[in-house]
């Protein structure tokens, strides 16, 4: 079956209806099957060559001293924490704009949640203002995430963290490859973690990176995500010994050499990849720069990013007039999207005190556009066409 015959389903809900323009779409070729096949006909499949050469690539990517590849990004993350012996009764603090794992991973070692609020609808990351405030002599932690690629403002964030002792986490799982001042995110802060879910910028079903200039913190992942043993099986294959000691509970976190293999390959694509995607983002901003009733996030920034999502945000607006806009775009067949519905709000997380009111604005009134570097121009501009329609339809029904 050739390559373009696959249907590949993104993400964990079955889509009820065909999109004429989804909201992402793999960028997979016959470079991938051909990787894949490789690696199963060399017969070894867990990990291995495959991953070591995915760890030293990615490394030499980031400029960072180490890379450790990992099952998914959660485990990146759960594994920063621990390493960093973040025990119950110690905060951390965390955006509440975020995919939930970004705290459920905190919540793993027993952290208390801290929700930071978002500087503002046009910068959807942590108010480093707001932040300071939240620094307590409990503070052990602050994990950032760097929304849709755009980095934090990581200057004052390094700075307050500095002067407290506070170790920085950066959930770059957004921004392979994008830069703050010159320097790739997820090398600014102790520990970067990176996700290689599906519908990410680099996609190998599942998988993970955990990044660190740090010696140690980099050999104690390396056991922990092995169940603390002192070597894999794939180093005792190659060398002498059969044995190996257990140094403390660790779990099994490891990434196979299959999707290694397919994260080479996606590595090596990243870079005309996002190329494809700025200048997609050029063609929204242009469509949408009449639109005064719409905020784009980030609209001004010029260094070099992934663009992972294209957010907008609705000026006066609520969360009714938010979904009668979602609604109308699926009616043309455009897959939409919402990043994030608020940690703080779920469920579980509602006995933690917040006061967040960009979050819960921006939670209410964003909307994530199509975005995917095989998109084309024509698209973008049925998007944009398709949003203004909306747009004048809620005016008119509005007033
Ligand atoms: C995707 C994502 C994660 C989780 O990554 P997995 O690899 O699926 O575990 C964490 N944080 C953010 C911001 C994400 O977008």
């Amino acid at each position: 079956m050739a390559f373009s015959q696959i249907r590949i389903v993104i993400g964990i809900a079955t889509p009820d209806m065909e999109y004429k323009i989804p909201l992402f779409d793999l960028n997979y070729d016959e470079t991938e099957e051909r990787a894949v096949i490789e690696t199963l006909r060399s017969k070894w499949i867990s990990t291995g060559p495959k991953t070591t050469e995915f760890e030293a690539t990615f490394a030499k990517a980031l400029g960072a001293r180490h890379a450790i590849a990992l099952a998914n990004c959660t485990v990146a993350l759960h594994l920063a924490f621990h390493t960093l012996n973040i025990q119950p009764g110690d905060e951390v603090i965390c955006p509440s704009l975020t995919f939930i794992a970004t705290v459920n991973a905190l919540r793993y070692v027993g952290a208390t949640p801290v929700f930071c609020d978002v500087t503002s609808t046009s910068d959807l990351t942590m108010d480093p203002v707001h932040l300071q405030s939240l620094v307590s002599n409990k503070t052990r932690a602050i994990v950032v995430m760097h929304y849709g690629g755009f980095p934090c403002n990581m200057a004052p964030i390094m700075d307050v963290a500095g002067r407290k002792n506070i170790a920085v986490i950066e959930d770059a799982s957004h921004g392979p490859l994008s830069e703050y001042h010159g320097k790739k995110l997820g090398t600014i802060g102790l520990i970067g973690c990176f996700s290689f879910f599906s519908n990410k910028n680099i996609s190998t079903g599942e998988g993970g990176m955990l990044v660190t200039d740090d010696d140690a913190i980099a050999a104690r992942v390396r056991s922990l995500r092995s169940h603390g043993m002192t070597t894999l099986s794939y180093e005792r294959s190659k060398g002498h010994t059969t044995e190996y000691d257990v140094l403390e509970l660790g779990f099994n976190y490891r990434m196979d050499d299959i999707r290694a293999a397919l994260g080479l390959v996606q590595l090596a694509k990243l870079q005309p990849d996002l190329k494809a995607r700025a200048s997609l983002r050029h063609r929204y901003l242009s469509g949408l720069s009449e639109i005064d009733d719409i905020v784009v996030p980030f609209n001004y920034h010029e260094e070099f990013v992934s663009n992972y999502i294209f957010p907008i945000v609705l000026r006066d607006s609520n969360v009714h007039r938010r979904d009668t806009i979602r609604q109308a775009l699926k009616e043309r067949g455009i897959q939409t999207s919402v990043h994030y519905p608020p940690v703080h709000r779920f469920h579980i997380y509602r006995q933690y005190q917040a006061t967040l009111p960009t979050t819960e604005y921006v939670g209410e009134n964003e909307i994530t556009l199509p975005l995917f570097s095989r998109m084309t121009v024509d698209q973008v501009d049925l998007v944009v066409q398709a949003l203004k329609d909306a747009l004048a339809w809620a005016r008119r029904s509005s007033s």
